[in-house]
């Protein structure tokens, strides 16, 4: 039997085709997702109109131009319009009204983004606010990469500090003295695989580490 995904369907209804949006549409096109982009701009259209499955030049805060296009087909739809904080509140209320059940909404503040969760998005992204806070933490640590799951929880790579280097996690008792778990271990020239309670470290070994995002930080600072 041929495998199934999960999510056998693949559409998408992408509204505002600027940085973010275009991104978000040109990557799922990539990933054999079809893409109905829609911007009011008739040179962002014409720009994505051959990279995109589908473009159309339409108001997105008009329920009628919703419909024409078919919005209520989709069940998946995101709203990347950032800066006209109007037009992003009313589209994703239209969205919600023609019953797409999941909605993501991009929001350029944590204000903006409770508006537009109490309207109905059920995912709401702040790209320059988390890009910001991740290069602060990349910045300011010692981690190669980082990753804030949800709120104090987060995942690290970093460099494989020396004094673990040569014993088992198990033996080094990483978790109960540092309150991380290493979670895959990379050797030099290979590729990250994951790390049991067995797993040596050596040197120039790169990890990654999930825990409280202080734990996590703390870690990554012993050499
Ligand atoms: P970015 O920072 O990702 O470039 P912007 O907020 O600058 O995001 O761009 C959002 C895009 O959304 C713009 O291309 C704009 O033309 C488009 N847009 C704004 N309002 C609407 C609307 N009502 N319907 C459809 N597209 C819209």
């Amino acid at each position: 039997m041929p495998h199934r995904n999960r999510n056998d369907d693949k559409s998408v209804l992408v509204i505002g085709l600027g940085r973010f949006g275009s991104s978000l549409a040109l990557e799922l096109v990539n990933r054999g997702w079809d893409v109905l982009g829609v911007d009011t701009s008739p040179r962002l259209v014409q720009t994505y109109a051959d990279a995109l499955t589908h473009t159309v030049i339409a108001d997105a805060t008009d329920e009628e131009a919703l419909r024409q296009i078919g919005a209520s087909n989709f069940n998946r739809a995101v709203v990347a319009i950032g800066t006209h904080l109007e037009e992003s509140i009313l589209a994703t209320s239209q969205l919600v009204d023609l019953g797409v059940s999941t909605i993501w909404a991009k929001a350029t503040s944590r204000r903006h983004g409770r508006i537009l969760e109490q309207v109905g998005a059920h995912h709401v992204v702040l790209p320059e606010h988390d890009m910001g806070e991740r290069v602060a933490h990349l910045l300011s640590g010692q981690m190669l990469d980082y990753v804030e799951l949800e709120e104090g929880f987060s995942l690290g790579k970093t460099k494989a500090p020396k004094e673990l280097l040569g014993k088992s996690l198990r033996e080094t008792g990483v978790r109960q003295e540092y309150g991380i778990t290493v979670v895959s271990v990379k050797r030099m020239g290979a590729e990250f695989t994951y790390a049991t309670q067995e797993t040596v470290l050596n040197k120039g070994d790169v990890i990654v580490v999930a825990g409280r995002t202080d734990d996590v930080e703390r870690f990554s600072e012993i050499v």
